[in-house]
């Protein structure tokens, strides 16, 4: 059993204004310095309580602005401030420090002392007035520093004052495109447009330029698209980055039951979400009315998703509504993503084919339209094929069956994955005499992938359990 974390943090990122406002560090060496340092990222008022500086402290005071108090700290010295700083080095110091502004409501931080803080510093990365500020909760300030070297090298030198100017045309913008949704279309493409390159090379009438066609291009009527959308297997980094881009440029998303909240949430914290798969109690909406939605949200003009579990090509119905959206006349596209079968193998390290022992492979179910397995892939097992079959679970019998008389060894290697590529996937190996328990199997409740042929031997299944329950029993 996994224990699982919780998955909640311990603290909640905010940022405080300092405008007008005091700050006080008490310490007179590198840490205090280090300290000042990082508020003079800010225009806070920054006091510093030393007796003595350090030669780095005294710099940072000066390059800073700081007012020096030169004596000992005196508990009426945080009044009036709104964040105070012990960085004395001297854990008594810096008791009385924290306790002084605990007992005027102020929020304190001791530096190296987690427990007695209140809040903890970020690394930060400043463009104002954009600012980035990580935390590992204490767990590893390393790992934030190298973080933030990234997200510098990352973020363009002058991305603030970009991002200064964006605001400075929201007025006109607004007066130009009244329409929400239009307003919303320029201020995506506008991060990512010319106008960035041509403000960091100073020629902001161009920018101007650029933000002007950019409106022209969102006042047009919004044209409905639909996107059939793959969002892999269940591990949200297993999305492609398409997928993740439509799904943060759509308005409504449709999605199967099967698609974790993960996946989904990667979607536009506002983009509108409809769950069109069964859920428990409620029945699924039926494949005509799916496709009515889809027409009917791209003829509003919505850009739209269709989420799909694993690849929207592989046992999805994307048949029914790709003619759907052809008939209407609805422009779309498709995108693909990691199908189940894949998935399983990976967790399997299963070769799907395997030079010498399998040289074709059948992505096949266990269910046709009507929920009656089909009877006309079985042949295909027998002699160099590798069977990936989904949806087999309950009628995991018939499939064995139907197997066995059309003449595959009853001691042909079959692997079962449910869950994969999720945490809690599980991993089950048998033969292909064991594969009628798998519809017995009450302690899998996750959708299963049945993997069956030669090749399932080459696997690394001593992670797997037994397929069969007697065996695991006896095991
Ligand atoms: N379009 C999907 C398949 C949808 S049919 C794809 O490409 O993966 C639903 C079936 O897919 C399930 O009954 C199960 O057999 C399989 N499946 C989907 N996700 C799975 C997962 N994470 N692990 C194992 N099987 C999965």
């Amino acid at each position: 059993m996994v224990v699982s974390r919780s998955d909640k943090l311990h603290v909640f990122p905010a940022f405080h204004k300092v405008t007008g406002r005091r700050v006080l560090i008490v310490g007179g060496g590198d840490e205090a310095a280090a300290k000042v340092r990082l508020l003079g990222e800010s225009v806070a008022e920054i006091s510093v309580v030393a007796a003595e500086l350090s030669p780095a402290l005294r710099e940072a005071i000066v390059s800073t602005g700081a007012c020096h108090l030169p004596r000992d700290f005196e508990a009426s010295d945080v009044e009036g401030a709104v964040l105070v700083f012990a960085a004395s080095g001297e854990e008594v110091e810096d008791r009385r420090v924290v306790a002084a502004a605990r007992a005027r409501g102020i929020p304190a931080n001791a530096v190296d002392r987690p427990d007695i803080c209140d809040f903890y510093t970020p690394a930060l990365v400043n463009r104002a007035p954009l600012a980035v500020a990580i935390t590992t909760t204490g767990a590893a300030p390393v790992a934030a520093r190298r973080l933030r070297a990234r997200l510098e090298t990352m973020l363009p030198r002058d991305y603030g004052r970009f991002i200064a100017f964006a605001d400075s045309l929201r007025g006109w913008v607004f007066s130009r495109l009244r329409d929400g949704a239009a307003r919303r279309r320029f201020w995506a493409g506008f991060f990512d447009s010319a106008a960035l390159s041509l403000f960091s090379a100073d020629d902001r009438d161009g920018a101007v330029r650029e933000a002007e066609r950019l409106i022209d291009h969102a006042a047009m009527p919004a044209r409905g698209f639909v996107s059939l959308v793959g969002a892999g297997p269940g591990a949200e980094d297993l999305l492609t980055l398409r997928a993740q881009r439509v799904l943060q440029e759509a308005d409504i998303i449709f999605h199967d039951a099967l698609v974790p909240e993960a996946v989904i949430a990667q979607g536009r914290r506002d983009a509108e979400r409809v769950n069109v798969g069964k859920r428990k109690g409620c029945h699924a909406k039926s494949q005509e009315e799916i496709n009515r939605l889809l027409i009917a949200a791209a003829r509003e003009g919505c850009r739209v998703v269709r989420l799909k579990a694993g690849d929207p090509m592989v046992f999805g119905r994307a048949g029914e509504e790709l003619a759907a959206l052809r008939a209407a006349g609805i422009a779309h596209d498709v995108v693909p993503g990691v199908t189940a079968g894949l998935a399983a193998a990976a967790d399997l390290e299963l070769p799907l084919t395997l030079r010498g022992t399998a040289s074709s492979l059948v992505f096949t179910t266990g269910h046709d339209m009507h929920g009656e397995a089909l009877p006309d892939w079985a042949r295909l097992a027998a002699g160099g094929v590798t069977l990936a079959i989904y949806m087999g679970r309950s009628v995991a019998a018939d499939i064995a069956a139907q197997l066995a008389d059309a003449g595959l060894s009853a001691d042909t290697p079959v692997a079962v994955v449910e869950n994969a590529s999720r945490a809690d996937k599980r991993m089950l190996v048998g033969t292909l005499n064991d594969l009628p328990a798998l519809a017995g199997r009450d302690d899998l409740s996750g959708p299963t992938l049945v993997v069956v042929g030669e090749a399932v031997a080459a696997a690394r299944l001593e992670r797997a359990e037994p397929l069969h329950i007697s065996e695991r029993l006896a095991a």
